[in-house]
């Protein structure tokens, strides 16, 4: 049998080391996070071959007094916290008293220090713990030798070189300096985002990396990180409620990423991760961006310390918070609600195929042909040849929502879509959207469409608002509809945007209870597996909220007895039995989820498809709508409906500026 022993103290220190030291990037977080509870307001990092030779913090802070040095390597000592109750109100980033022992137990440590009011700096040298059989082997006891005095201005500089110098294994883990540097990067990053009034800087290998003055604007922090484009188009949320502030700055979605490294949460300036709060980003942004794309924010949460316990991991990565699902319903609300009132139309991106917000080719393509659109468009309004193939729609002046009636009596609606007239969508979505249908006054002759005219002689030049004026639109490929705006020119995706149209149509009507739903005269039956069946089964009541019934119909048949009014134009047996696949793949969701993707699919279905052709009245009832539904920037699956091409850009693209 083994017998049990008490751990020498060195090695209860590489143990905790091996908790939070995994590589230089650690060390640095360890050092910043004292140097900030320190009171600096300057704070340089100097590396040397990714932090594994050399790792120098200094700062300006309220220094350590000279015989406090032991205590600062000291195992659990901290000037931090002193009792239990302090736990749980902790206001310094640290408060384990453990970082520095543990950096001193693998690597070389030098730590000078000078309070104000001090004459003198004292330095502290530590050479670690030597290889356990090495001929000169220290005890832990040789490790506290006297602090010796030196010149060094007010503030403190720690200085670790040969990190795991006595820990071969960590060694073998560390990647290539350049690698290890960018994770330092990172850490500093999160670090001086989170305090943008201290000034940092950052060198490696003698090369400035870094240099961030002090400023009172996160956005100019961001953009120290990030680049001014991306700093400038965030948007500002502000949020006070129950004791939380939420300060946060968002991309629109048009900028989100492949990952999501870009999402920066910060608690009482601390970095965190916090899996409901990331949850509550995705939530606010879905269906403004794709599967895969992960939005871009920053969001500074400030609440009083008891509100949470940073004391869960060690290296404080995580909290757990009193009441997790008040905070994250908070932030999804201030998320939500920003993204709401804000107009996310992306630009047109005129920048080559190769940049690097231009990574998928599938964007590539869209905009390619949604450029190809316009410049139909614009050969096709050119003076000489405006009237020939494209006449101006009728615009309806007195009552602007296109009614149903207005579509119907309108003598050339019928001609215009051939046999697609009643059974066209939007013209359904009309009829549904308007209870006011019926009245026959919809449209005057007044119609507009003058290319030549200023867009600076709309009023509220501000905003892309179509429908302020009576403008121009024509369908373009029998895909995209082209206008003109306040601002410019859009382009829509005709598919995209009614997509989002009626999935937004669809949800508010399931918030007010089950869809309405039509029984069918004579039931549709549809084959099945039986794997299908049971799911049918299982999910009846979701799919009652939906509005379908289904009834067993033999052993691998299942009889459709009512399905959703809105859906009319609907082929049943396709969309149910889709429906199904849906349900079996989705396995294990939460209704919730469930819900989504069935009223993505219902909206995709009942949606004008590319390739159908308009009327103008059809078209404008598009247009009317894109402006009262909510984020109608994008389609239900993240993609973009809209493009905007602004008068800036042309001029920028005709070389007039
Ligand atoms: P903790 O930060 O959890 O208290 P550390 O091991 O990181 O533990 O630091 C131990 C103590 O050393 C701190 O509590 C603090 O009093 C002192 N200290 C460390 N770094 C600095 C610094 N840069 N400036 C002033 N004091 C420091
Ligand atoms: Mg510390």
């Amino acid at each position: 049998m083994t017998a049990i022993r008490k751990l020498d103290p060195v090695l209860v220190n590489k143990i905790a080391a091996g908790e939070v030291i995994e590589r230089p990037a650690s060390v640095v977080k360890e050092l910043v996070e004292n140097a900030l509870d320190a009171g600096g307001t300057r704070i340089d990092v100097v590396l040397e071959a990714g932090g594994t030779n050399l790792i120098r913090v200094t700062d300006n802070g309220h220094g350590i007094a000279r015989d406090d040095l032991p205590l600062a390597v000291a195992p659990h000592a901290t000037s931090k916290i002193r009792s239990d109750d302090d736990l749980f109100n902790i206001r310094s980033l640290g408060f384990r008293g453990e970082a520095l022992a543990s950096i001193a137990s693998v690597s070389h440590l030098r730590l000078t220090s000078r309070p104000e009011g001090q004459l003198e700096a004292y330095e502290l040298q530590l050479e670690g713990e030597p290889d356990r059989g090495s001929p000169n082997s220290q005890t832990s006891d040789d490790r506290s030798p006297e602090p010796r005095a030196c010149a060094a201005p007010i503030g403190t500089t720690v200085e670790i070189r040969h990190l795991f110098y006595n820990v071969p294994a960590r060694r073998k883990f560390l990647r290539q300096p350049q690698t290890e540097c960018s994770h330092v990067t990172e850490q500093i990053a999160r670090l001086a985002l989170a305090h943008p009034q201290v000034a940092f800087t950052l060198s490696h290998n003698g090369r400035s990396l870094r240099n961030l003055p002090s400023t009172t604007d996160r956005r100019t922090r961001i953009a120290d990180f990030y680049g001014a484009e991306l700093a400038e188009c965030l948007l500002d949320i502000r949020r006070e409620e129950r004791g939380l502030t939420i300060d946060a700055l968002i991309a629109p979605p048009a900028q989100s990423k492949a990952s999501t490294k870009w999402q920066y949460i910060f608690l009482n300036g601390r970095y965190i991760t916090d899996r409901r709060l990331g949850y509550a980003v995705r939530e606010a942004f879905r269906g403004l961006v794709e599967h895969d794309r992960f939005p871009v924010v920053f969001i500074f949460l400030t609440t009083d310390p008891h509100e949470f316990d940073v004391n869960v991991h060690p290296t404080k990565i995580e909290v757990r918070w009193r009441d997790a699902g008040l905070v994250q319903s908070q932030v999804l609300a201030a998320l939500r609600e920003t993204l709401l009132s804000h107009d996310l139309t992306p630009a047109l991106n005129f920048q080559k195929s190769d940049a690097p917000q231009q990574s998928r080719q599938t964007d590539v393509d869209a905009q390619q042909r949604a450029r190809q659109a316009l410049a139909d468009y614009l050969k096709r309004v050119d003076p000489t040849q405006a009237r020939l193939g494209f006449q101006p729609p009728p615009f309806p002046t007195k009552n602007l929502r296109p009614t149903i009636a207005g579509v119907m009596n309108t003598p050339t609606a019928g001609k215009q879509t051939g046999n697609n007239i009643g059974k066209n969508p939007v013209s359904s979505f009309a009829k549904e959207q308007s209870p006011e249908s019926g009245l026959d006054n919809g449209y005057s002759d007044e119609a507009t469409v003058d290319f030549k005219e200023s867009p600076n002689d709309f009023p509220g030049s501000q905003a892309s608002n179509l429908m302020s004026q009576p403008t121009s639109v024509m369908q373009v490929h029998n895909t995209y509809l082209v206008a003109q705006t306040d601002n410019g020119v859009i382009i829509i995706d005709q598919h995209a945007l009614h997509e989002r149209i009626l999935y937004e149509r669809f949800r508010e009507r399931i918030l007010a209870g089950p869809l309405e739903s039509q029984g069918l005269l004579l039931p549709e039956a549809i084959e099945v597996s039986s794997t299908h069946a049971e799911v049918a089964e299982q999910h009846k009541p979701l799919l009652k909220t939906l509005g379908i019934e289904l009834s067993p119909f033999g052993p691998t048949s299942l009889a459709v007895q009512s399905f959703p009014s809105l859906l009319h134009n609907v082929e049943i047996k396709t969309f149910v039995s889709d429906l199904l696949d849906k349900l079996v793949e989705s396995d294990g969701e939460s209704e919730e989820t469930l819900i989504h993707a069935a009223l993505d699919m219902m909206a995709c279905k009942a949606a004008v498809k590319a390739g159908d052709p308009l009327t103008t009245e059809e078209i404008y009832a598009l247009l009317e709508q894109r402006h009262l539904t909510d984020r109608s920037s994008n389609c239900p699956h993240g993609r973009p409906t809209t493009l905007e091409l602004t008068t800036k850009d042309l001029e920028r693209q005709f070389k007039r500026i």
